[in-house]
């Protein structure tokens, strides 16, 4: 697989971009707004100026890199001669289906449809397409050019050929591929969610501070960062709507968001994103977590 196709250009998007031209793909990147086009190809260029200063990479491979990227805000020119699309839009069902069913019209026959989509049936989105055979998850984790992970998920149809040819390409970027099957959550949010939603419980019931409980489980579990910190930076939003995915999908009440999660989200309180969520942050920013909001 050569000519690679990512759909989205954002925090996700350029990551993924990134790390396939860094390899020696040609990447185009297709985003419907031009000044997030823009943001992606800033942002690609600092985080490879950076690996430069680190002396990871040579100015000449950061250069070689950068002319692999191009970028359009037009889907079908886009994927024409693509052997692989990784589609790394907004998470939002509807506009995913479109997108795939855009896709499935535009790209030739043997181009794989990816989606790193966190919580979206695999199956669901290739059942809008005439090639489920070749449409696969491919969950890369944020920040991507550092993360090892990429989830490979397979939707009920997915042949053991696309799996494979995924598998490859995700092993030739440096990553380290893990095959998993199409679940509610898969299995990195099926884990991952419920824990960070048990912290808000037991916050939400007195029995320890923001601080207390993100202590634990950084000095008790090894964990770099407590769940609540980790839930700012991931977005509340996005944890409630993967909650939402397990419960509605697992049709248990093991997996009901606690309403403190709701009530923030519904207040606006998302975290690191909106400035304020578990901790008052300066706008987007990792270090500047100034203070819990909760006792
Ligand atoms: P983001 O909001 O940063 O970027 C989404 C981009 O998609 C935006 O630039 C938007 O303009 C673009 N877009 C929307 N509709 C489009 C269309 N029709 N055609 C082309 N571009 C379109 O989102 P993100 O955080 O990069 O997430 C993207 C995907 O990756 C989601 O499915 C998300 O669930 C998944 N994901 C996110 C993370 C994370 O930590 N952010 C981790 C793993 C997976």
């Amino acid at each position: 697989m050569n000519a690679i196709t990512v759909i989205g250009a954002g925090t996700m998007g350029n990551g993924i971009a990134h790390v396939f031209a860094q390899k020696g793909h040609p990447v185009t990147i297709v985003d419907m707004a031009p000044d997030a086009l823009e943001r992606a190809l800033a942002t690609i260029d600092k985080n490879l100026s950076r690996l430069v200063s680190k002396e990871r990479i040579s100015e000449l491979e950061k250069s070689e890199t950068l002319a692999r990227l191009t970028t359009s805000t037009d889907l079908t020119s886009s994927v024409a001669s693509a052997d692989l699309v990784v589609e790394a839009a907004t998470e939002n069902v509807d506009l995913k289906l479109k997108i795939f069913r855009d896709l499935d019209a535009a790209a030739p026959p043997h181009c794989i449809l990816a989606t790193n989509t966190s919580s979206i049936s695999i199956t669901k989105i290739a059942s809008v397409t005439n090639r489920p055979d070749k449409v696969i998850g491919m969950h890369f984790m944020n920040p991507v050019p550092i993360m090892k992970l990429v989830e490979i998920i397979r939707g009920y149809a997915t042949s053991d050929e696309t799996c494979e040819k995924v598998m490859h390409a995700s092993s030739a970027l440096g990553k380290s591929p893990v095959e998993v099957n199409d679940y509610p959550g898969f299995v990195a949010n099926r884990i991952l969610m419920p824990m960070i939603n048990e912290a808000i419980i037991t916050l939400n019931e007195g029995v320890a501070g923001v601080t207390e409980i993100d202590t634990v489980m950084k000095l008790g579990m090894a964990h770099p960062m407590g769940p609540l910190q980790l839930a700012d930076f991931i977005g509340l939003d996005i944890c409630l709507s993967i909650m939402r995915v397990l419960q509605d999908g697992l049709g248990t009440s093991k997996y009901a968001p606690c309403p403190l999660l709701v009530n923030m989200v519904m207040a606006g309180k998302l975290g690191a994103k909106s400035g304020e969520g578990f901790y008052v942050h300066t706008r987007g920013s990792k270090e500047l977590v100034v203070a819990p909001t909760f006792a």
